[in-house]
């Protein structure tokens, strides 16, 4: 064999070898995963997430890390973009002014915010409540994706274009992102065993925003409508 040949077939070896190492390599599992039980696996998550410096945020004022909230096993979940002051100070999300706003949009939707569960992207409050940065998104991300693998949710609605933007990785505007459902899985979550394929993905403007310009709430109702459709809802009946 000449010397060319014999260096050729030792390459297309090495490729194959090293092919074969990749194909076998076992997916890494998460400690939550397997658990029947969302509350255990919730705790676990919270848990290895710890007293988090991972992100910049965590130098930066923040009070507390504010995790996430309700129903472990929730058909319907809100996320938002990160904590503000009030939820900082209590350590839930959405309990301020656009946490009424969201808790009076959910009983619109004729069920209670127990019933919901609710998180952010960013579990840090970005001081003066600006927008977290790409890489505070990216780096605290995982762990709401975890969340979602636990709950199971079968719609998930996207509060304002951060949690849109992160949860679908696009950059599109909130005219282009609503009116539609997404197929959603959970980035870096390995197949477990308990059947769950991911879920739909609907977004709507942040109930922060709907503070500031009220004329959008009859267009995020809209949202809501056609979340509720998906999910066999009925509205609360109006009392007067
Ligand atoms: Fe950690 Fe998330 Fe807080 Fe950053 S925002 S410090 S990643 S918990």
């Amino acid at each position: 064999m000449s010397p060319r040949k014999a260096t050729a077939l030792a390459e297309l070896i090495a490729e194959e070898n090293s092919l074969s190492v990749i194909a076998s390599k076992p997916e890494r599992r998460l400690p939550e995963q397997g658990l029947s039980d969302p509350v255990q696996a919730l705790k676990i998550i919270r848990e290895d997430l710890g007293d988090c410096t991972r992100c910049i945020l965590h130098q930066q004022g923040r009070k507390q890390i504010v995790f996430g909230v309700g129903n472990p096993k929730a058909e319907l979940m809100f996320v938002g973009e990160g904590p503000g002051a009030d939820e900082d100070e209590k350590g839930e999300p959405f309990v301020g002014r656009a946490g009424q706003l969201l808790n009076n949009m959910i009983k619109a939707m004729g069920i209670e915010r127990e019933q919901v569960y609710i998180a952010n992207i960013v579990k840090c409050r970005p001081p003066g409540n600006r927008q977290p940065e790409r890489d505070e998104c990216a780096t605290c991300s995982p762990f709401l994706m975890r969340q979602i693998a636990v709950v199971k949710p079968k719609v998930i609605v996207a509060l304002g274009a951060t949690a849109a933007k992160t949860l679908l990785a696009m950059n599109s505007s909130m005219i282009q992102l609503r009116g539609r459902f997404y197929d959603f899985r959970p980035t870096g979550i390995p197949r477990d065993d308990s059947g769950w394929g991911g879920c739909k993905l609907a977004v709507t403007y942040h109930p922060a925003f709907l503070l500031r310009d009220a004329r959008q709430k009859g267009e995020a109702w809209k949202d809501l409508q056609m979340v509720m459709k998906e999910l066999g809802m009925k509205p609360a009946k109006a009392t007067t």
